[in-house]
């Protein structure tokens, strides 16, 4: 067996007229290893936002395109800015709950964290009435409320991680089974209680349904916080995470079971309970303003210029970080040089082929790693109008580990760009399918977000697992190695990587983008999708 797949590996090597079963999309490996070798080198000091590593990133990429043959994307500009606020709380006082069996207080940081969005410089929570509302979910199209019958305004609301099913062996479910929904996310339970109009949201940190430790809430929201300017609009006053046992510590004081509240919360139908308790805190917000940019460059479709195929991928990485054997750079080669470097190699490409009927857009996005605040600040701000755009792919971080029998889709099942894309990896004698951790809501994680939040249906693919040289077995060892250079100085350029892999997904990204740039097709999320509703109605404003 393993002889007749190193026999068949070396066929397709050896044999490009029998391997071709599949168009060859131009797609440059040279272009990809020298931009991603420049951008990951130390000159560019790990590209954080608002740092001389942003100046020289955003003008490699400007000359890059247009050395491609592409045109400036926003109105003559390559160039979006994106203006940043940096907010650093200080001087945080306990969370002290009264009203219950005994007055409680939680410590910052060890017990509890908390933030806020708000632009103000000191805020201040005073007897504010706690309610618990469950997973804190408001899903009209699952026929789902947890805030039915109950007015937060002004109230602190106290919310469970993840979705009401996540418990579920299978998919199968109202909110996906076990695979995390949008609803399952921080970013939205922070979103929906201030449109409810609470004044601080509280969620409950449990490591498995949260898929990561206190230490990681900790590390990531007590010091400087990155937002796009705007999101102060409508926020709450705080919003913050409290430890498990400091909850059930809350609960007990309120008279209440937080094991049986929990479960009750899983099931149709929940109540949100009033705990009868208040809570105060207070604290200072330091805020910096810091412009940064979104790089942007089109090829402008021959009949229907203002129908837009969308390509995205971020530029910035994490810059100086803690130094491990004396490097403190953070080069981030993978993620996500490879994916801007991508952004030029697929624009060369289509250049290449000459201009579509519908314009291609490239972009490269900052602030990715600070809560997608490019993209989202983009997808707040659209160069080219969202209800006219197609559709596209986001590229973050590329695989290294060579070719693959299967390609791995990130949030299975979600739009009808799965169908389109599926024959087209199927002419690579490629398999299509889910990658990775499903309950890990990995489809929540990146660029394409933003745009899907809005209704633009995006696709997003994870390293396929089964290497053509080595299958499963040998995909583990290199998954193992990434595993321990993510987000760390060790991400860093390396020669001898095998860009098999990579060269599969962005030729069938290349076919796929060609179809809907050549076609007249609105591909949609499927029925029952979380971002359906958005864009039909989006959709209906044009049709
Ligand atoms: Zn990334």
């Amino acid at each position: 067996m393993r002889f007749a797949l190193s026999l068949s590996a070396f066929l397709l090597a050896t044999t490009p007229a029998l391997a071709q079963t599949a168009p060859q999309a131009p797609i440059s490996e040279a272009t990809l290893k020298r931009l991603t070798e420049r951008l990951s080198s130390d000159e560019f000091e790990g590209r954080a936002p608002g740092t001389p590593g942003e100046e020289k990133t955003v003008a490699l990429l400007a000359q890059a395109f247009e050395k491609a043959g592409l045109k400036p994307g926003n109105n003559g500009s390559w160039f979006q800015e994106v203006p940043l606020v940096e907010i650093t709380a200080s001087d945080v006082q306990p969370l002290v709950f009264a009203g219950g069996k005994t007055p409680l207080s939680f410590d910052y940081r060890t017990d509890m964290v908390v933030a806020s969005y708000r632009l103000d410089p000191s805020i201040s929570l005073k007897d504010s009435e706690v309610v618990f509302v469950g997973y804190g979910v408001n899903a009209p199209e699952r026929g789902w409320n947890d805030y039915a019958g109950v007015d937060v305004k002004g109230k602190t609301v106290v919310i469970l991680v993840n979705d009401p099913d996540w418990q579920t062996e299978g998919l199968e479910g109202t909110f996906g089974g076990k695979a995390m929904t949008y609803y399952g996310r921080w970013t939205y339970k922070y979103e929906e209680a201030a449109r409810q109009g609470a004044a601080a949201a509280i969620i409950v940190h449990q490591s498995e349904p949260a898929s990561y430790g206190w230490n990681v809430v900790q590390s990531s929201w007590t010091g400087p916080q990155w937002q796009m300017e705007g999101a102060e609009v409508g926020a709450s006053q705080a919003i913050g995470w409290l430890q498990l046992d400091a909850t059930k510590t809350l609960f007990a004081s309120a008279g209440q079971d937080f094991e049986a509240l929990s479960a009750a919360a899983a099931r149709p139908g929940f109540k949100a309970v009033p705990l009868g308790l208040t809570a105060s805190t207070s604290f200072k917000s330091n805020v910096r303003r810091q412009a940064s940019k979104n790089v942007i460059a089109i090829l402008p479709g021959t009949e229907r210029p203002d129908e837009v195929v969308m390509h995205t991928a971020h530029w910035d990485h994490l810059g100086r970080c803690d130094a491990v054997d004396g490097d403190d750079i953070c080069n981030g080669a993978i993620d996500n040089a490879t994916g801007t470097a991508a952004m030029v190699a697929l624009a060369e490409a289509h250049a290449k082929a000459g201009p579509a009927k519908r314009t291609l857009a490239f972009m490269a996005v900052t602030a990715e790693e600070s809560g997608l605040l490019g993209a989202k600040y983009y997808a707040a701000n659209p160069v080219f109008p969202l209800n006219k755009t197609v559709g596209g792919v986001n590229v973050d971080s590329l695989p290294m580990a060579g070719a693959t029998r299967n390609y791995g889709i990130v949030g299975p099942g979600k739009s009808e760009l799965e169908a389109m894309l599926r024959p087209i990896v199927a002419a690579q004698n490629r398999v299509l399918e889910p990658a990775g951790n499903p309950a890990a809501g990995g489809y929540y994680r990146s660029d394409h977000f933003a745009f899907a939040q809005k209704g633009v249906p995006m696709l997003y693919g994870g390293a396929g697992s089964d290497l053509v040289e080595g299958g499963e077995a040998a995909h583990k060892v290199y998954s193992t190695a990434r595993a321990k250079i993510y987000h760390a100085p060790g991400d860093e350029y390396d020669p001898n990587w095998d860009w098999g892999g990579a060269m599969q997904d962005l030729r069938a990204y290349y076919t796929l983008s060609r179809q809907l740039a050549e076609g007249n097709a609105w591909p949609n999320w499927v029925a029952g999708d979380e971002f359906r509703a958005v864009r039909d109605a989006s959709r209906a404003e044009v049709e």
